[in-house]
Protein backbone atom coordinates (compact mmCIF):
# COMPACT_ATOMS: atom_id res chain seq x y z
CA UNK A 1 0.00 0.00 0.00
CA UNK A 2 0.91 3.43 -0.91
CA UNK A 3 2.83 4.83 2.35
CA UNK A 4 0.79 8.07 1.84
CA UNK A 5 -2.42 6.19 2.57
CA UNK A 6 -0.81 4.29 5.35
CA UNK A 7 -0.39 7.33 7.33
CA UNK A 8 -3.97 8.52 6.86
CA UNK A 9 -6.31 5.99 5.33
CA UNK A 10 -9.07 8.43 4.89
CA UNK A 11 -6.61 10.33 1.65
CA UNK A 12 -8.21 9.10 -1.63
CA UNK A 13 -5.51 7.87 -3.80
CA UNK A 14 -4.78 11.19 -6.13
CA UNK A 15 -2.69 11.70 -9.55
CA UNK A 16 -2.13 14.93 -11.34
CA UNK A 17 -0.50 15.97 -14.41
CA UNK A 18 1.37 19.01 -14.25
CA UNK A 19 1.91 20.53 -17.91
CA UNK A 20 4.06 23.37 -18.85
CA UNK A 21 2.26 24.96 -21.54
CA UNK A 22 5.42 26.71 -23.36
CA UNK A 23 4.43 24.71 -26.38
CA UNK A 24 1.90 22.07 -27.75
CA UNK A 25 2.39 18.47 -26.14
CA UNK A 26 4.57 15.94 -27.52
CA UNK A 27 4.61 12.25 -27.05
CA UNK A 28 6.75 12.37 -24.15
CA UNK A 29 4.00 14.79 -22.31
CA UNK A 30 1.05 12.69 -23.54
CA UNK A 31 3.34 9.34 -21.76
CA UNK A 32 3.34 11.36 -18.58
CA UNK A 33 -0.35 12.33 -18.30
CA UNK A 34 -1.55 8.60 -19.70
CA UNK A 35 0.18 7.02 -16.98
CA UNK A 36 -0.40 8.86 -14.19
CA UNK A 37 -4.24 8.83 -14.90
CA UNK A 38 -3.87 4.50 -15.40
CA UNK A 39 -2.13 4.51 -12.27
CA UNK A 40 -4.69 6.66 -10.43
CA UNK A 41 -7.47 4.87 -12.25
CA UNK A 42 -5.94 1.36 -11.42
CA UNK A 43 -6.72 2.50 -7.55
CA UNK A 44 -9.84 3.47 -8.05
CA UNK A 45 -8.13 7.07 -7.11
CA UNK A 46 -9.03 10.60 -8.65
CA UNK A 47 -7.00 12.52 -11.82
CA UNK A 48 -6.30 16.54 -11.68
CA UNK A 49 -4.33 18.85 -14.23
CA UNK A 50 -2.22 21.66 -13.47
CA UNK A 51 -1.10 24.07 -15.71
CA UNK A 52 2.46 24.89 -14.48
CA UNK A 53 2.44 28.77 -16.20
CA UNK A 54 4.55 30.46 -13.84
CA UNK A 55 6.03 31.91 -16.30
CA UNK A 56 3.59 34.08 -17.90
CA UNK A 57 6.02 35.22 -20.92
CA UNK A 58 6.63 32.01 -22.12
CA UNK A 59 3.21 30.38 -21.33
CA UNK A 60 0.72 32.32 -23.30
CA UNK A 61 -3.11 30.80 -22.43
CA UNK A 62 -3.85 29.25 -25.94
CA UNK A 63 -0.98 26.76 -25.22
CA UNK A 64 -2.69 25.75 -21.82
CA UNK A 65 -6.17 26.09 -23.81
CA UNK A 66 -4.45 23.83 -26.29
CA UNK A 67 -2.94 21.32 -23.85
CA UNK A 68 -6.22 20.87 -21.99
CA UNK A 69 -8.40 19.90 -25.57
CA UNK A 70 -5.98 17.47 -26.15
CA UNK A 71 -6.12 15.65 -23.36
CA UNK A 72 -10.12 15.69 -23.69
CA UNK A 73 -9.71 14.33 -27.09
CA UNK A 74 -7.70 11.45 -25.56
CA UNK A 75 -10.37 11.11 -22.76
CA UNK A 76 -8.77 12.70 -20.08
CA UNK A 77 -10.26 15.10 -18.41
CA UNK A 78 -9.61 16.72 -14.79
CA UNK A 79 -11.88 15.18 -12.39
CA UNK A 80 -11.14 18.82 -10.21
CA UNK A 81 -11.16 22.15 -10.99
CA UNK A 82 -8.04 22.76 -13.01
CA UNK A 83 -5.63 25.19 -11.14
CA UNK A 84 -3.40 27.58 -13.01
CA UNK A 85 -0.13 28.52 -11.29
CA UNK A 86 -0.23 32.49 -12.41
CA UNK A 87 -3.56 32.43 -10.29
CA UNK A 88 -1.77 31.30 -6.95
CA UNK A 89 1.03 34.22 -6.04
CA UNK A 90 -0.81 34.65 -2.40
CA UNK A 91 -0.74 30.91 -1.80
CA UNK A 92 3.39 30.60 -2.92
CA UNK A 93 3.47 33.44 -0.64
CA UNK A 94 2.23 32.19 2.63
CA UNK A 95 4.72 29.13 2.04
CA UNK A 96 7.69 31.26 0.87
CA UNK A 97 6.88 33.16 4.47
CA UNK A 98 7.40 30.16 6.66
CA UNK A 99 10.47 29.08 4.80
CA UNK A 100 11.75 32.62 5.61
CA UNK A 101 10.71 32.12 9.44
CA UNK A 102 12.47 29.19 9.82
CA UNK A 103 16.08 31.12 8.91
CA UNK A 104 15.98 28.56 5.49
CA UNK A 105 16.15 31.21 2.85
CA UNK A 106 18.72 33.88 1.78
CA UNK A 107 19.39 36.04 -0.72
CA UNK A 108 21.43 35.48 -4.06
CA UNK A 109 22.74 38.23 -6.16
CA UNK A 110 24.28 35.64 -8.80
CA UNK A 111 23.79 35.67 -12.19
CA UNK A 112 22.77 32.84 -14.87
CA UNK A 113 26.58 33.70 -16.60
CA UNK A 114 28.21 34.41 -12.52
CA UNK A 115 26.98 30.47 -12.00
CA UNK A 116 28.00 29.49 -15.97
CA UNK A 117 31.55 30.94 -15.44
CA UNK A 118 32.40 29.40 -11.59
CA UNK A 119 34.28 25.77 -11.44
CA UNK A 120 31.23 24.65 -9.22
CA UNK A 121 30.05 20.95 -10.21
CA UNK A 122 27.47 19.63 -12.03
CA UNK A 123 24.44 17.81 -10.89
CA UNK A 124 23.14 14.65 -12.07
CA UNK A 125 20.95 16.41 -14.45
CA UNK A 126 23.59 18.73 -15.54
CA UNK A 127 22.43 22.00 -13.92
CA UNK A 128 25.64 23.73 -11.56
CA UNK A 129 25.19 22.67 -8.35
CA UNK A 130 25.28 26.22 -6.16
CA UNK A 131 28.36 26.76 -4.77
CA UNK A 132 26.93 28.98 -1.94
CA UNK A 133 28.39 32.19 -2.82
CA UNK A 134 25.92 34.33 -1.40
CA UNK A 135 25.39 32.41 1.67
CA UNK A 136 28.38 33.64 2.90
CA UNK A 137 28.12 37.63 2.39
CA UNK A 138 28.15 39.89 5.26
CA UNK A 139 25.78 42.35 6.21
CA UNK A 140 27.68 45.13 4.38
CA UNK A 141 28.44 43.41 0.87
CA UNK A 142 24.42 42.63 0.89
CA UNK A 143 23.64 45.79 1.58
CA UNK A 144 26.19 47.41 -1.17
CA UNK A 145 25.06 44.72 -3.70
CA UNK A 146 21.45 45.82 -3.11
CA UNK A 147 22.21 49.48 -4.67
CA UNK A 148 22.79 47.72 -8.05
CA UNK A 149 20.84 44.46 -7.95
CA UNK A 150 17.91 42.81 -7.46
CA UNK A 151 18.05 39.10 -5.79
CA UNK A 152 16.68 36.21 -6.17
CA UNK A 153 16.37 33.52 -3.03
CA UNK A 154 17.39 30.40 -2.45
CA UNK A 155 16.55 27.73 0.51
CA UNK A 156 19.55 26.90 2.49
CA UNK A 157 19.98 22.90 2.26
CA UNK A 158 21.13 20.88 5.16
CA UNK A 159 24.71 18.66 4.66
CA UNK A 160 22.53 15.90 5.08
CA UNK A 161 21.22 12.50 2.97
CA UNK A 162 18.53 12.54 1.94
CA UNK A 163 16.45 9.20 0.52
CA UNK A 164 13.23 8.15 -0.75
CA UNK A 165 11.81 4.91 -2.60
CA UNK A 166 10.57 5.66 -5.99
CA UNK A 167 7.82 3.27 -7.40
CA UNK A 168 9.74 2.71 -10.69
CA UNK A 169 13.15 3.21 -9.76
CA UNK A 170 13.67 1.45 -6.20
CA UNK A 171 15.86 3.92 -3.17
CA UNK A 172 17.42 7.34 -4.36
CA UNK A 173 19.69 8.97 -2.75
CA UNK A 174 21.72 11.99 -2.90
CA UNK A 175 23.05 14.15 -0.16
CA UNK A 176 21.42 17.60 -0.59
CA UNK A 177 24.00 20.09 -0.08
CA UNK A 178 26.50 18.59 -2.12
CA UNK A 179 24.78 16.97 -4.78
CA UNK A 180 21.77 19.29 -5.62
CA UNK A 181 22.77 22.81 -4.14
CA UNK A 182 20.92 25.54 -2.51
CA UNK A 183 18.08 26.01 -5.03
CA UNK A 184 16.10 29.19 -6.00
CA UNK A 185 12.50 29.58 -4.42
CA UNK A 186 11.72 32.56 -5.66
CA UNK A 187 13.27 34.67 -8.97
CA UNK A 188 14.47 38.14 -8.74
CA UNK A 189 11.50 39.32 -10.83
CA UNK A 190 9.58 38.00 -7.68
CA UNK A 191 7.97 35.06 -9.71
CA UNK A 192 7.83 31.79 -7.16
CA UNK A 193 9.77 28.88 -8.22
CA UNK A 194 8.89 25.48 -9.70
CA UNK A 195 10.52 23.70 -7.07
CA UNK A 196 8.00 25.68 -4.72
CA UNK A 197 5.25 25.91 -6.35
CA UNK A 198 4.60 22.25 -7.49
CA UNK A 199 5.18 21.41 -3.93
CA UNK A 200 3.19 23.98 -2.58
CA UNK A 201 -0.19 22.89 -5.04
CA UNK A 202 0.22 18.62 -4.69
CA UNK A 203 0.17 19.12 -1.48
CA UNK A 204 -2.62 21.04 -1.21
CA UNK A 205 -4.68 19.09 -3.78
CA UNK A 206 -3.89 16.38 -1.59
CA UNK A 207 -2.03 14.29 -4.18
CA UNK A 208 -0.42 10.69 -3.67
CA UNK A 209 1.59 10.09 -6.37
CA UNK A 210 3.82 11.99 -8.51
CA UNK A 211 4.18 9.83 -11.41
CA UNK A 212 6.17 12.08 -13.85
CA UNK A 213 9.22 11.83 -16.30
CA UNK A 214 12.49 10.86 -14.86
CA UNK A 215 14.27 14.15 -15.63
CA UNK A 216 12.52 15.27 -12.83
CA UNK A 217 14.08 12.64 -10.59
CA UNK A 218 16.65 14.82 -9.04
CA UNK A 219 13.58 17.85 -7.93
CA UNK A 220 11.88 15.19 -5.71
CA UNK A 221 14.26 15.53 -3.29
CA UNK A 222 14.15 18.62 -3.34
CA UNK A 223 10.39 18.42 -3.29
CA UNK A 224 10.62 16.23 -0.37
CA UNK A 225 12.67 18.54 1.82
CA UNK A 226 10.26 21.37 1.47
CA UNK A 227 7.18 18.92 1.84
CA UNK A 228 8.63 18.25 5.42
CA UNK A 229 9.78 22.08 6.07
CA UNK A 230 5.99 23.10 5.28
CA UNK A 231 4.36 20.58 7.35
CA UNK A 232 3.10 18.29 4.58
CA UNK A 233 2.61 14.66 4.25
CA UNK A 234 4.73 13.29 1.52
CA UNK A 235 3.54 12.01 -1.57
CA UNK A 236 4.76 9.13 -3.68
CA UNK A 237 6.95 9.52 -6.83
CA UNK A 238 6.84 7.24 -9.43
CA UNK A 239 9.32 8.67 -12.29
CA UNK A 240 8.95 7.14 -15.89
CA UNK A 241 11.51 6.38 -18.67
CA UNK A 242 11.96 9.16 -20.82
CA UNK A 243 10.41 7.72 -24.50
CA UNK A 244 12.77 8.02 -27.49
CA UNK A 245 12.35 8.01 -30.69
CA UNK A 246 13.19 4.84 -33.31
CA UNK A 247 16.40 6.24 -33.40
CA UNK A 248 16.90 6.57 -29.53
CA UNK A 249 16.97 10.17 -29.70
CA UNK A 250 14.95 11.90 -26.91
CA UNK A 251 11.84 13.10 -28.19
CA UNK A 252 11.21 16.89 -28.21
CA UNK A 253 8.78 19.33 -28.97
CA UNK A 254 10.64 20.01 -32.07
CA UNK A 255 9.78 16.40 -33.51
CA UNK A 256 6.61 17.14 -35.94
CA UNK A 257 6.47 12.95 -35.64
CA UNK A 258 6.03 13.37 -31.89
CA UNK A 259 3.65 16.28 -31.93
CA UNK A 260 0.28 15.72 -30.98
CA UNK A 261 -1.20 18.39 -33.42
CA UNK A 262 0.12 16.12 -35.81
CA UNK A 263 -0.76 13.30 -34.70
CA UNK A 264 -4.61 14.58 -34.18
CA UNK A 265 -4.66 15.29 -38.26
CA UNK A 266 -3.80 12.43 -38.85
CA UNK A 267 -4.61 9.68 -36.07
CA UNK A 268 -7.61 8.60 -33.91
CA UNK A 269 -7.41 8.94 -30.18
CA UNK A 270 -6.63 4.99 -29.58
CA UNK A 271 -4.32 5.05 -32.55
CA UNK A 272 -2.36 7.15 -30.64
CA UNK A 273 -2.64 5.68 -27.47
CA UNK A 274 -1.05 2.50 -29.29
CA UNK A 275 1.71 4.48 -30.24
CA UNK A 276 2.18 5.38 -27.12
CA UNK A 277 1.98 2.24 -25.20
CA UNK A 278 3.99 0.77 -27.98
CA UNK A 279 6.93 3.62 -27.64
CA UNK A 280 6.98 2.39 -23.86
CA UNK A 281 7.29 -0.66 -24.59
CA UNK A 282 4.02 -2.38 -23.72
CA UNK A 283 2.33 -3.60 -26.74
CA UNK A 284 3.41 -4.20 -30.57
CA UNK A 285 3.64 -1.44 -33.26
CA UNK A 286 -0.16 -0.86 -34.60
CA UNK A 287 -2.26 -1.74 -31.56
CA UNK A 288 -4.84 0.39 -31.36
CA UNK A 289 -5.81 0.96 -27.72
CA UNK A 290 -8.86 2.26 -26.11
CA UNK A 291 -8.04 3.30 -22.21
CA UNK A 292 -9.78 0.58 -20.78
CA UNK A 293 -7.03 -1.49 -22.71
CA UNK A 294 -4.19 0.59 -21.75
CA UNK A 295 -5.62 0.30 -18.24
CA UNK A 296 -5.70 -3.38 -18.49
CA UNK A 297 -2.02 -3.50 -19.85
CA UNK A 298 -0.99 -0.97 -16.90
CA UNK A 299 -2.94 -2.78 -14.22
CA UNK A 300 -1.78 -6.69 -15.72
CA UNK A 301 1.61 -5.46 -15.36
CA UNK A 302 1.34 -4.48 -11.78
CA UNK A 303 0.17 -7.47 -11.09
CA UNK A 304 2.89 -9.66 -12.27
CA UNK A 305 5.41 -7.60 -10.34
N1 LIG B 1 5.64 21.27 -15.33
C1 LIG B 1 6.66 20.26 -15.44
C2 LIG B 1 6.90 19.92 -16.90
O1 LIG B 1 6.01 20.10 -17.72
C3 LIG B 1 6.29 18.98 -14.74
C4 LIG B 1 6.25 19.15 -13.30
C5 LIG B 1 5.96 17.90 -12.51
O2 LIG B 1 5.33 16.97 -13.04
O3 LIG B 1 6.34 17.91 -11.36
O4 LIG B 1 7.98 19.46 -17.20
Amino acid sequence: MDKSLENNPHRMHTGRFAPSPSGRMHLGNVYAALMSWLYARAQGGRWLVRIEDLDAMRCPRHFADEIIDDLHWLGLDSDGEILYQSERADIYLDAFNMLKSKGLVYDCFCSRADLRASSAPHSSDGTPIYPGTCRLLTPEQKSELLKTRRPSQRVHLPDEFSEFFDLTYGVQRCNLLRDCGDFVVRRADGVFAYQLAVTVDDALSGVTEVVRGCDLMPSAHLQIFLYKQLGYDVPDFRHLPLLTAPDGRRLSKRDDDANISALRATHTPNQVLGIIMHAAGRCPEGAELSLDDCLQLVVGDSKNK
